[in-house]
């Protein structure tokens, strides 16, 4: 099976695949399921008759299916996923799957099996909470965008990293996604019918359209850490101890605040749309950002490799700069998952109109005051006041 060419797997060759690469005894019952959603990647779950052993198969598709309709998409996307878990998994090894082998002609990653946990957006949304996940996301923020910075590899390593994970297709995707398509008529867009006058006062709204376009411009222009690039509450797994982020194919070096606005947008997703868990979620923002500050703080103070940068004025400086730009990226995040392609099932999942049509102009009005007034807040505190207000 190890072979020249690209083939999808099937389960009984990714079977014949585990068996090959001696992940268990010769001579166990392996049982096979493809557990992935089906869009972009299969997603295969390998276990023994008996549970003692199990792991999981990620394999990339060479398209996209999207409503329909398919796109190409290079598979070499299986080869920085891997290389970002890799990378992650030095950094952050708690937080992070641990990876048995990878094949970049198959595009597949083996890793561990993470099925005791629960995906963090689906347990949100069920009403389970997870007292860890935010002070473990600070934690792996710190650390991941610390150590792939210039300050901790310094300038030569550093360049090499950023060459590394060149990301071109899965780049336009963000930049098409979600900073261009919601803010014009373009066809991926996705929004219901009563949203209409809402979302035309979007794309008519100037000033808006002007910070994403700076925003924008970070994202395209600063090469500055390994961002995950992907890092919505989907992508983490979580449970009352541990907290695991996965599926970093969208990785490459961006801006530092891009990684920390996804995860407290979908944060505020939850704010948005459960009232009685509202403090719980604002908590989880400010413990995100606050362990985020002090773990790179230290970080920062301890490791940085360029004295000169190490001045209190200067690392406040950076700090100031990642919080305004992840309140901006967090904007563009609520906007387009109300107007864009793709949605998340903590908007969608609200069966009734009316409370689904209310959380998404929430949605879309706390998107617009982050993006245009990010550079207000200088506080978290202040942040979460006007977010509590504004709700
Ligand atoms: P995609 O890039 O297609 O979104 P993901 O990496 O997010 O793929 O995986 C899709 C789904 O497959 C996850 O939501 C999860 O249910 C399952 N999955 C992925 N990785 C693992 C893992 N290591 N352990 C258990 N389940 C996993
Ligand atoms: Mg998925
Ligand atoms: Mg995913
Ligand atoms: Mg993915």
């Amino acid at each position: 099976l190890k072979q020249e060419s690209y083939q999808p797997l099937t389960e009984t060759t990714a079977v014949l695949l585990a068996l090959e690469l001696n992940l268990f005894d010769e001579h166990v019952n392996l049982t096979c399921k493809e557990i992935g959603d089906g869009n972009l990647n299969l997603v295969f779950l390998i276990f023994d008759q008996a549970k003692r052993k199990s792991i999981i198969i990620k394999q990339a598709l060479p398209y996209a299916k999207v409503v329909g309709e398919s796109w190409p998409l290079t598979v070499k996307r299986a080869k920085i996923e891997a290389d970002a878990l890799t990378v992650f998994g030095h950094i952050a090894s708690e937080y992070v799957p641990s990876v048995y082998y990878t094949d970049d002609c198959l595009a597949v990653t083996v890793m561990e099996d993470l099925s005791h946990l629960t995906i963090a957006r689906t347990g949100f949304i069920k009403g389970n909470n997870y007292p860890l996940i935010s002070k473990h996301l600070g934690e792996y923020l710190a650390k991941t965008l610390f150590y792939t910075s210039d300050y901790a590899l310094g300038p030569a390593i550093k360049k090499e990293q950023v060459q590394r994970f060149i990301n071109p297709e899965l780049c336009k995707i963000t930049e098409d996604l979600i900073f261009t398509d919601p803010y014009y008529n373009a066809e991926t867009n996705d929004f219901e019918q009563s949203l209409q006058k809402d979302v035309e006062a979007i794309w008519n709204d100037d000033e808006l359209k002007f910070h994403v376009s700076v925003l924008k411009k970070s994202f395209l222009t600063e090469a500055e850490v390994l961002l995950h690039g992907d890092l919505h509450t989907g992508s983490v797994f979580a449970d009352e101890s541990e907290t695991k982020v996965i599926d970093p194919e969208f990785a490459f070096y961006g801006p530092a605040g891009f990684d920390i606005g996804q995860v407290i947008a979908n944060l505020l997703f939850q704010v948005i749309v459960s009232i009685p868990k509202r403090d719980v979620f604002l908590d989880h923002i400010e413990t995100v950002w606050n362990v985020f500050e002090g773990k790179f703080t230290q970080l920062w103070e301890t490791e940085n490799k360029d004295e000169q940068a190490k001045s209190k004025e200067f690392l406040e400086f950076v700090l100031i700069k990642y919080f305004e730009d992840a309140l901006g990226f967090a904007g563009c995040e609520l906007i387009r998952r109300t107007v864009g392609l793709a949605h998340v099932a903590d908007l969608d999942s609200i069966k009734e109109e009316d409370a689904r049509l209310k959380a998404k102009r929430k949605t879309l009005a706390l998107g617009k005051i982050l993006i245009k007034q990010r550079k207000e807040f200088n506080r978290i505190a202040s942040f979460l006041s006007l977010v509590k207000d504004a709700l």
